[in-house]
């Protein structure tokens, strides 16, 4: 039996990139043949195999086939008799389809190493079209390898597109698509991901919202200025949304099962900038500002609340910019508010409702109007 390594590790290696897991193929051995090695079979119906010390993923080498039409899963064949060169067939694009063998000699049958030089993106065989995932896959690709000058090659772009025409997207679901995205959405240049999938015409199965060109370039906008500041995944996913009609945002987030966090920051900053938009810059008032720290639940969600306050300010117009500055210290002083000290002055029920509510906003007509 033979071992190589493949994929990811083989690739990233030879960008001089920081490999991160390393994934192996072995040729010539039967499961039972890894169990007795000490190997343990992860998945039943997978060849897979952790190795005993290190823990890294050894796979039998395999073929798979699709089964009928969409995205059905595939027919896995895996025996002795799988060549190395088969199972590097079945992998999406040529750079990731290299092998090394154990004195360091490279496998490449599908020229990854000159893919890699001329930074091509391009795919192994016809056979790509058999998952539609590896759409998505490419486009983010694309996002991370996109700023060493990498790029999707004509042929590969048109596959897609013929793929997408034939409603293939349409076959995947919500959950690996949620993967793939929240993977882009942290890519080193995620506004990428997002351009591929527009330019192949796949928003409109994906995320139709992002269709609109003026709610696009919004949406990418504010997502590579929150990439900027390292924002997490709500913020990037709510800042990609921005534009969008706080009722639509909603809908999409819980369609493409993003996780709750992401569905609340998506909803908050659409909310905001819904509100804050209908207000010249300085015009804010107590009330207003009131009904904007319930709505983010300042009061138990402080941390949450300057992540919108973050994610605003990559979204917002530069005239409404001044108005999270109100809204900041709006909040610093209305957080100040002890309802153990109303409390003590005897507030009880509904009363300690309404004082802690006036005490609130006192303090934020005093910070919004300084000097009155
Ligand atoms: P990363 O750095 O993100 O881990 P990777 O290339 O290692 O990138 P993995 O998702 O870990 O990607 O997959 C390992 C390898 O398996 C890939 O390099 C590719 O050869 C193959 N592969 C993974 N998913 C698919 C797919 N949907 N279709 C075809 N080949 C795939
Ligand atoms: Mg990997």
């Amino acid at each position: 039996m033979q071992t190589y390594l493949v994929g990811g590790a083989v690739r990233d290696q030879l960008l001089g990139l920081k490999v991160k897991d390393r994934d192996w193929v072995v040729v010539g051995a039967t499961p039972e043949q890894m169990k007795a090695r000490g190997f343990k079979q992860v998945g039943a119906d997978f060849p897979v195999f952790l190795h005993p010390k290190t823990g890294e993923e050894y796979a039998l080498a395999r073929t798979e086939r699709k089964q009928g039409r969409g995205y059905h899963g595939f027919s896995v064949y895996s025996a002795p008799d799988v060549t190395l060169e088969e199972d590097l067939k079945r992998r999406d694009l040529t750079i990731n389809a290299m092998a090394q063998a154990e004195d360091g000699q490279l496998v490449d049958p599908f020229d990854g190493h000159a893919d890699l030089e001329h930074k091509t993106l391009r795919h192994v065989s016809e056979a790509f079209a058999e998952d539609p995932l590896r759409i998505l896959r490419t486009a983010r690709f694309a996002a991370r390898l996109h700023p060493l000058g990498f790029s999707i090659c004509p042929e590969t772009m048109t596959l897609m597109r013929q793929m997408i025409t034939d409603g293939e997207l349409e076959h995947l679901v919500p959950e690996r698509v949620w993967q793939e995205i929240q993977r882009a959405l942290h890519e080193n240049a995620p506004t990428v991901f997002f351009e591929v999938l527009r330019e192949l015409g796949a928003l409109g199965v994906l995320i139709p919202e992002l269709e609109d060109a003026t709610v696009f370039r919004a949406g990418v906008k504010a997502l590579a200025c929150i990439h900027h500041q390292q924002g997490n995944t709500a913020q990037r996913f709510a800042a990609l949304l921005g534009a969008v009609p706080e009722e639509l945002a909603i809908t999409r987030a819980k369609s493409m099962k993003s996780p709750n966090d992401c569905r609340d920051m998506s909803r908050l900053v659409c909310r905001f900038m819904a509100e804050l938009s209908r207000h010249p810059a300085d015009s804010l008032s107590a009330e207003d500002t009131l009904e904007l720290l319930d709505a983010a639940d300042l009061w138990r969600r402080s941390e949450r609340f300057d992540a919108l306050l973050d994610t605003l300010a990559c979204t917002l117009p530069e005239a409404q910019q001044s108005l999270l500055e109100q809204l900041h210290a709006a909040a610093g002083e209305a957080t100040g508010v002890n309802p153990q000290d109303l409390l003590k002055q005897g507030f009880m029920g509904k009363e300690l409702g309404e004082a802690i509510r006036n005490e609130r906003l006192a303090r934020i007509t005093r910070v919004l109007n300084p000097s009155s």
